[in-house]
């Protein structure tokens, strides 16, 4: 079997990861990544890049070369239930250099950071590299065991870290007790064709018993039709018709092209998980992003949460690491800095999960409208506090990690 060494080895090229190496590498430390597939381009990944990691971006330098990629930029958000809208956030008086949540798909903002990565000599990036496994001596983990493009690798390092998202094979393989809390609904991912002077901007709307999220992608509508979990199979045995039928109640302006969905294989199950664990560590091992905390797509705040676990891991390790110096009790740290914003966002969409998502999938005649949705139409100075939560979250990472600049490739 073929080994490598490294100082700290990735499993999962998704947003915590990548930026994690990002940061790592550029301060000096020698990474390895493991992504399992062989490029970013999948459809079920979130698109939004919240004004807290554009700052993160702008604190590296990179922000005005990130805002050139094709992207929309959200500076309210409105939920629409029946055919009433309600004004719901503002992010226009945020404290940061970019008062809007920018939409992008995320295989763009993933190559984007991986061709930043790739500019160090202490990057690597493996992908079409699946982690199967950790390798331990005794109690200590001292890496992973995965299978590549040539078969099995092992690959040695002081430190692993699990950013393999919410099925995470690596936690799994570790043993850390996860705390499960459960959801109410899984998600259809489905896709329409978007003419020619249509409106360019992502919406959602709840109807009773559906709710519907709608992204624009340019030529065509990425759209996220919330179900009622372990609904979808009792679903894909009747009719496509069906599914037409609905559809056409939920966005009757986009009922012409409804057709376009063929059969059941036209609709992806995404299914929702909303966990943590409780410790977040092993001598050896850090769990960050998913792998900590499987976060709901309520709010669209889980990419936010990923990347800060990211810049906050950085900035906690990347000096230890780089002397050779880490420390169980230093890993304990990022868990101590992150657990709180973590479970203080998952309480929030727990909270929304359980009273506005299953009122609205329950709901038989009208959807109740929520009474802080009510509030934030009558007071718009309120609407500034949801945009908090949303752009920033609950606690704001800043880049603290140095940029060594030896590292750059010439
Ligand atoms: C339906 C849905 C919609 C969502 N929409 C949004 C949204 O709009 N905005 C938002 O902020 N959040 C959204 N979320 C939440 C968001 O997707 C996650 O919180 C976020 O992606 C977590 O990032 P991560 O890097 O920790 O994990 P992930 O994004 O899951 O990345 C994990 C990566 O690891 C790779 N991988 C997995 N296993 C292995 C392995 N064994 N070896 C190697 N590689 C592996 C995967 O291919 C992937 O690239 C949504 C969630 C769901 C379920």
């Amino acid at each position: 079997m073929r080994s490598l060494d490294t100082t700290c080895c990735i499993v999962g090229g998704g947003p915590a990861g990548m930026m994690l190496g990002y940061l790592l590498a550029r301060a000096g430390v020698d990474i390895v990544v493991l992504e399992k597939h062989a490029d970013f381009f999948r459809d079920f990944r979130g698109d939004t890049i919240h004004p807290s990691t554009l700052e993160n971006f702008h604190e590296l330098g990179l922000l005005d070369e990130f805002l050139k990629l094709p992207h929309q930029e959200l500076t309210h958000i409105e939920a629409q239930i029946g055919d009433e809208t309600f004004p719901a956030a503002d992010f226009t008086h945020l404290p940061t250099r970019c008062k809007f949540v920018a939409f992008m798909p995320q295989w763009d903002f993933l190559d984007f950071v991986a061709e930043q990565a790739r500019k160090r000599k202490t990057f690597r990036l493996l992908m079409e590299t699946e982690g199967l496994d950790l390798l331990r001596d005794g109690e200590r983990v001292t890496g992973v065991r995965a299978r590549g493009p040539d078969g099995e690798v092992e690959i040695k390092a002081p430190l692993t870290v699990a950013a393999d998202g919410r099925h995470s094979t690596i936690r799994a393989a570790s043993g850390l007790q996860v705390m499960d809390f459960g959801a109410p609904m899984d998600v259809l991912w489905l896709r329409l064709s978007k003419r020619p002077g249509e409106k360019s901007e992502s919406f959602g709307r709840a109807i009773p018993g559906r709710l519907i999220i709608l992204i624009d992608r340019g030529d065509y509508w990425q759209c996220a039709f919330v179900i009622a979990k372990g609904t979808f199979d009792e679903m894909r045995k009747r009719d496509i018709g069906e599914l037409h039928a609905e559809l056409a109640r939920a966005i009757p302006g986009l009922s012409d092209r409804i057709g376009e969905i063929k059969s059941w294989d036209d609709a992806k199950l995404l299914t929702v998980a909303v966990d943590r664990l409780k410790q977040w560590h092993l001598p050896g091992l850090l769990c960050i992003g998913d792998a900590a905390h499987a976060m709901s797509p309520v709010g669209g705040i889980g990419i936010n949460l990923a990347i800060q676990d990211a810049v906050a891991t950085a900035n906690i390790l990347a000096s230890s690491l780089r002397k050779g110096r880490l420390r169980d009790q230093d890993l304990a740290a990022v868990q101590k800095r992150r657990e709180r914003p973590a479970r203080v966002t998952q309480d929030v969409q727990l909270f929304i999960q359980r009273r506005l998502i299953r009122a609205i999938l329950k709901a038989k005649r009208r959807v109740p409208v929520p009474f802080p949705l009510k509030v934030l139409r009558a007071i718009p100075y309120l609407r500034r506090f949801p945009a908090r939560f949303v752009g920033l979250g609950v606690q704001p990472e800043h880049v603290r990690s140095r940029d060594d600049r030896a590292t750059l490739r010439r």
